[in-house]
């Protein structure tokens, strides 16, 4: 009998080996919509280390440390919002680089955000400060489009070509590599094409993509132009249910527009306080015009107005008649795809664990766009639950959390 104690030893280990959970984390019974994968169906999905471990069918629940019933939700990539201003917090007045914009972590992970790209706050003169003063600080992921405009959006005039040099652009692309994911044009109201022309020679050395939010135009400076001849494929229009550059001409989708997609460049909401409208979007969208990516171009002017935030517009472009399917790929993968950043916008085994947990609510809901008209509608996106590399950052009614006559408490120290 000498052998004995030995072998219990080793059979205690052995069971200490099997109670050491697989994963951290566990959402079981959600209905996942993963576009890149091609799924929308009930799966569960595991997380270890911070990563997509496994997305299977059934995972069995005693493999994982924490186990959240997702079941009647539906689960999905962390959004990918590729239209906001988030340079805050330099205290300068009325302007974008300044108290227009908001801080990301206080409207990312609460509409279901874990990505936010910038859309060209910051130009060449700026950009370093805006990456030590908000993104660096920030726990929501912020890239960023780089105004060709060297003070971006708020410390040099955007209707100066003077201040639109592709080459200070690039280098500073180039500095910021990690971050900057395209060159952005904005607001330009005078004559000629300093701002597409400018943006497009950096990008082309850069090798990324121009965000076109197309400002004013003219006879010689149109949509046709921009689409045909200027544009490349991968571009990004953005603002393009505005109605302001005659996306919708004489009741119908401008056949620019057509042009334009038939040539590969891409079409973004970027809802903002002044660029969508049912009168543009109904009957763009009845044609079959619908967006390729949805973002909010969130800033202090839209979110207390018919934007809000994420989901909704999201739910916009669902009670507009899209598919949820839909709705879901131009919110994760098609941005992602968008800036090339084709790591994010999926649930692949392997992929950082950036998860969004949505519930499709059935009721009496309207919607107001950037005039103040509303759009009746039944169905409404709500943000549950935000993971963001395998961590919760946003549990709406506590769906991770623990009951808290079962919580374990502890008592606080005080401080010495
Ligand atoms: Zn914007």
């Amino acid at each position: 009998m000498k052998h004995r104690a030995p072998v219990l030893a080793l059979l205690a280990a052995a069971a200490a080996a099997q109670a050491q959970p697989a994963y951290e984390l566990l959402l079981k019974g959600g209905h996942v919509i993963d576009p890149k994968n091609g799924i929308s169906a009930r799966m569960d999905v595991a997380v270890a280390k911070g990563r997509i471990a496994r997305v299977a069918p059934s995972i069995d629940a005693r493999q994982a440390a924490r186990t959240v019933d997702v079941s009647g939700l539906y689960v999905t990539p962390g959004l990918i919002d590729m239209h906001v201003h988030v340079y805050a917090g330099t205290g300068l007045k009325g302007v974008y680089t300044g108290d227009l914009s908001v801080y990301p972590d206080g409207f990312s992970f609460r509409s279901g955000v874990t990505t936010m790209v910038d859309a060209g706050t910051a130009g060449w003169r700026n950009f370093p400060d805006f990456r030590q003063r908000v993104i660096e600080r920030a726990r929501t992921r912020v890239l960023a489009f780089l105004n060709i405009v060297g003070g971006g959006m708020g410390i040099t005039s955007e209707d100066d070509p003077a201040d639109m040099d592709a080459g200070a652009a690039v280098r500073m692309a180039r500095q910021h590599r990690d971050l900057i994911v395209g060159i952005k044009v904005a607001h330009y109201s005078k004559e000629g094409w300093p701002d597409v022309d400018n943006a497009l020679k950096a990008a082309n050395e850069l090798k990324l993509p121009i965000m076109v939010d197309f400002g004013w135009t003219n006879e010689n400076r149109n949509l046709k132009i921009l689409m045909e001849e200027k544009l490349r494929p991968g571009d990004i229009y953005t603002h393009c249910y505005s109605g302001h550059r005659d996306e919708l001409l004489d009741g119908k989708t401008n056949p620019a527009m057509w042009n334009g997609r038939r040539r590969g460049i891409l079409f973004d909401v970027g809802h903002g306080g002044g660029s969508f409208y049912w009168n543009i979007a109904v009957p763009m969208t009845r044609e079959g015009f619908w967006p390729d990516s949805i973002s909010t171009d969130l800033h202090t002017g839209s979110m207390n107005a018919g934007m809000k935030d994420m989901t909704n517009v999201m739910s916009k472009i669902l009670n507009l008649g899209a598919t949820l399917e839909d709705v879901i790929r131009m919110s994760t993968w098609a941005p992602a795809r968008q800036i090339g950043r084709t790591d994010l916008g999926h649930l692949s085994e392997g992929a950082e664990a950036d998860i969004t947990v949505l519930s499709l609510q059935k009721g009496k809901f309207g919607f107001i766009d950037a005039a103040g008209a509303r759009l009746a509608g039944d169905r409404m996106l709500v943000a549950e639950l935000t993971i963001k590399g395998g961590q919760v950052m946003w549990d709406r009614l506590g769906w991770a959390a623990t009951d808290w006559e079962k919580f374990p408490y502890r008592k606080r120290e005080r401080p010495r």
